[in-house]
């Protein structure tokens, strides 16, 4: 056996980047059900989606056949800032494992806003800019879209509006001051300043917000300025598509070492980096030219995958955005406070919701607690402090590793690790000190939720 020795970290070369990205849905045979007007139930159109989205993002969006998309040289260099993203082999962890696992993770935290999320920011502030347009609108929660997005309106020189939920404003006060840092204004969410924000804290006083209320105040700000667009980190067809660029690279650092992997693993909020990850994989298991199992994996806390229904449903609180079909736990289910702030999302992706209806890849839900062990565990021997969200792909990870060590498999696993987790030591620190629960949702608590969904007839 003359194989090449496995670097601790492969790294691609820059003119070794992707310089197209793979829209998986083109390899399809079950396409994504398209957006739905919620006043016609008719298919969201061009003209419609074009007065909240930047033009060439909506084409993106809506274009399920066309395989691979240039990516503009712009993005290619901004990418160049901080990608290619190393693969790593987690030498060091399979050791304190002790299994004969192969693990491997593809690492997105190497950037200041420490997540994928800047993968799409970039493209999103691109097009914008290439529009003419002022600036761009959005929600965040935890803070992580927000800062990827500020860095990326701050580097083409566009407004950024950052609508942060309420409670978060004022738990995260790093986050919003990196923000403000790269040059975007961050308003707590519900505000004065528009009138959904007006008509839900006249209705709630002392609310602390929430992820759909904030999407709902975006909108509406977009709406009404000119030469401003809605812009969204996570949940639409195209963010999955800027984030092939993750599973490209993946893809390209295995090829290099002829490494096949058997499982591929990612952390599932609205399903971008998921996506993202799997896509190139998936569409060779579209095609029919290799098999992969692949794992979503969620916080038990909101689970949409494995306990939601496949049905149309608003993508935020105030209904003002299109239906998508997806894995939902309708659009009013309030996840408990969990830490890992990206996974607390109510629905999920199209494109993964019909790949897993479609039974291509699995999904499974892990608890908070079990969560951190593995965090802990994994930032002891690899060295990086993870996020909660990574980590939940981390756990399974080490399950499935754990499993080999059962049976003497020597499986090749991957998965992503989606980003880092300094600005999470609040939840490390309930970790720490044994005060940390988690609420899982009672089967009658969830159908009261589904009862609650439109009636959209197929
Ligand atoms: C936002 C976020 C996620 C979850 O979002 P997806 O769209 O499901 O990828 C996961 N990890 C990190 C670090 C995030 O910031």
């Amino acid at each position: 056996m003359d194989k090449k020795k496995i670097p601790y970290k492969i790294y691609l070369e820059e003119n070794e980047m992707p310089a197209k990205w793979y829209n998986v849905r083109a390899d399809m045979k079950n396409k994504p059900a398209p957006l739905l007007n919620p006043a016609t139930l008719k298919p969201m159109t061009f003209d419609e989606l074009r007065q909240v989205f930047c033009d060439e993002l909506v084409q993106q969006e809506l274009d399920d056949t066309t395989p691979y998309f240039d990516i503009p040289q712009e993005i290619q260099d901004f990418y160049k800032m901080y990608r290619p993203s190393p693969l790593v082999r987690a030498y060091c962890l399979e050791k304190e494992l002790d299994t004969p696992a192969k693990i491997y993770y593809k690492f997105e935290g190497n950037n200041t806003s420490g997540s994928h999320k800047l993968n799409s920011a970039i493209a999103q502030a691109y097009y914008a800019k290439k529009q003419g347009l002022k600036g761009v609108t959005t929600e965040t929660g935890a803070g992580q879209w927000g800062t990827a997005l500020s860095m990326a309106c701050s580097y083409f020189k566009l407004d950024c509006k950052v609508f942060m939920v309420k409670v978060s404003y004022e738990q995260k006060p790093f986050r919003r001051e990196v923000m403000r840092t790269y040059g975007a204004s961050v308003t707590p969410s519900p505000s004065e300043t528009t009138e959904v924000g007006r008509r839900i804290l006249a209705a709630h006083p002392g609310t602390s917000g929430s992820l759909g209320c904030a999407i709902s105040e975006a909108v509406e700000t977009a709406m009404s300025m000119d030469g401003y667009r809605y812009v969204l980190g996570s949940v639409l067809t195209q963010v999955l598509l800027h984030q092939s660029i993750i599973g490209l690279e993946t893809k390209a650092a295995l090829d290099k070492y002829d490494i096949h992997p058997d499982i591929i693993i990612g952390c599932a909020g609205g399903g971008s980096n998921l996506g993202g990850l799997i896509s190139p994989f998936m569409g060779e298991k579209l095609r029919g030219e290799a098999d992969y199992r692949i794992i979503a994996v969620e916080p038990a806390s909101c689970p949409s995958l494995t306990r939601g229904r496949y049905a149309y449903d608003f993508c935020d609180t105030g209904m003002v955005c299109p239906l998508a079909k997806m894995y939902t736990l309708g659009s009013n289910f309030i996840p408990s406070a969990n830490h890992a702030g990206g996974l607390r999302y109510h629905g999920m992706s199209s494109v993964v919701s019909q790949l897993y209806d479609d039974k291509l890849l699995e999904a499974i839900s892990v608890e908070q607690t079990s969560v951190f062990a593995a965090a802990e565990q994994f930032a002891r021997v690899e060295g990086i402090l993870p996020a909660p969200e990574s980590s939940h792909a981390i756990r399974a990870a080490i399950d499935e590793a754990l499993k080999c060590k059962e049976t003497g498999e020597e499986k090749t696993i991957v998965f992503g690790l989606t980003g880092t987790g300094y600005f999470d030591m609040t939840a490390y620190e309930k970790y720490n000190n044994g005060e940390m629960s988690d609420y899982i949702p009672t089967d009658e608590e969830l159908a009261k939720e589904f009862a609650k969904l439109p009636k959209v007839e197929a």
